[in-house]
């Protein structure tokens, strides 16, 4: 018999995988196919892995056909799961059956890595497909004939040239936390029972729903960054990470609604805009979206409120909570301005103030010689700052 052995974290197993194996079965006329999560995947440090029987469960609904045995074998056996104990189980199980190893182009860039390997080799033939279309099949032929010393023409290994499927379980996942039903890469089985289970959510799913609706997609990564550096400087600084969190996700989500919409909801928030204010539409948003949380999301916490209301200018006397987001804001992973670093080297390494400082003297630095408006709040901000650093100069002459 000719055996398929297709092991992955399949967390979760989507139809990118069903194609391969079920490409592979055709191609080199497979007589079964073995289909065997990992239990702990030894190649990568996974986040959210769904329960091994989770896994188990999906895979029996995602590789429906006669010929595909989901196996266990891995999960049962814990710890991290090597092919190659897998493959000398397995040897003894099928004992003189030809085994045929099948893997994405990915993991056959990485093979020379593995565990084993070369014994793999002396075990198993690989049959490898592209999963992306800038690794052609002549660059995966290089690499198994350089680092494997196999020759596909000699039948050492079988590379299927065939249009790549780009769907991966990590962009799944992510799809899922955000909201969404995983569609098109999830099959209707798998998608059902990752509902029922509430699997790959958190409880800032449905706000990121909310703001993957209402944001372009750069300021929707942007926000999720936010919230990641937000929650970080909490637990830097002692504050409560998941309010920062939340903060953080909603602080622009009113950035790309139109002038009129904010203006409306800040009239109907009761919020009065000074003579500054009025004349720069760019503070609007940070204002609107505080409207925004009180009045459509029922948000109580005035904490966050003024969070979101104040991440733009600053103001004198901030919260704990309304620094983190004003800062998180400048830090966030995808910024990449000259300064970014020195920026986050003083968030995360000196004070919340000394970061203030210098991202204030770096905004109203560059407004006022374009002759822009600078808001009272950051001038008023800056001075306290300033103060604060005059007493701390005082204190330090005379110690
Ligand atoms: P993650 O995104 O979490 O890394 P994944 O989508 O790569 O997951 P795995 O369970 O790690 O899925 O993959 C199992 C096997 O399936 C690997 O050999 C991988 O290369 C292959 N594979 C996964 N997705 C595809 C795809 N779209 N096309 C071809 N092969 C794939």
């Amino acid at each position: 018999m000719r055996i398929g052995v297709f092991g992955g974290t399949f967390n979760p197993p989507h139809i990118g995988h069903r194609r391969l194996a079920e490409l592979v079965k055709q191609a080199v006329n497979l007589d079964r196919v073995l289909v065997i999560p990992t239990f702990i995947p030894p190649h990568k440090r996974e986040q959210s892995l769904a329960a091994g029987e989770d896994r188990l469960e999906m895979c029996r609904r995602n590789f429906t056909e006669d010929y595909f045995t989901v196996s266990d074998t891995e999960i049962r056996r814990e710890g991290k799961s090597y092919t190659f104990d897998t493959l000398c189980a397995l040897k003894k199980d099928y004992p003189g059956d030809e085994i045929y190893l099948i893997i994405g182009s990915d993991m056959l860039l990485s093979f020379h890595r593995w565990y084993e390997y070369r014994k793999i080799l002396s075990m198993a033939t690989l049959c490898v497909i592209s999963r992306e279309s800038t690794v052609p099949c002549s660059q995966l032929a290089d690499y198994a004939r350089d680092t494997l010393g196999l020759l596909a023409e000699r039948g050492e290994i079988i590379l299927l040239d065939t249009e790549p499927l780009e769907c991966s379980s990590t962009d799944i996942r992510f799809d899922l936390l955000c909201g969404g039903s995983g569609f098109p890469y999830l099959c209707q089985e798998v998608a059902d029972y990752i509902k029922e289970k509430s699997l790959y959510i958190d409880a800032y799913t449905p706000y990121r729903q909310l703001l993957r609706g209402r944001l372009k997609k750069k300021r929707f990564l942007h926000s999720l960054n936010v919230a990641d550096s937000a929650r970080e400087l909490a637990r830097l600084y002692g504050g409560d990470e998941e309010k920062a969190y939340f903060a953080g996700l909603l602080h622009d989500v009113m950035k790309n609604a139109e002038a009129a919409d904010q203006l409306q909801i800040m009239e109907k928030g009761g919020i009065i805009l000074s003579q500054t204010e009025k004349n720069n539409p760019k503070l609007w948003h940070a204002m609107a979206g505080a409207a925004y949380l009180r009045l459509e999301m029922g948000v109580e916490d005035e904490d966050i409120i003024n969070a979101v209301r104040y991440h733009t200018t600053g103001r004198k006397e901030m919260s704990l909570l309304e620094k983190i987001i004003y800062i998180a804001d400048f830090i966030s992973a995808e910024r990449d301005y000259p300064d970014v670093e020195v920026m986050r080297h003083l968030a995360l390494g000196e004070s919340l103030e000394a970061a203030s400082l210098y991202s204030l003297q770096y905004t109203i630095g560059s407004l006022a010689p374009k002759a822009q408006l600078i808001h009272t709040d950051s001038v008023e901000y800056y001075n306290e700052l300033i103060i604060e650093r005059m007493k701390g100069d005082q204190t330090d002459d005379r110690a």
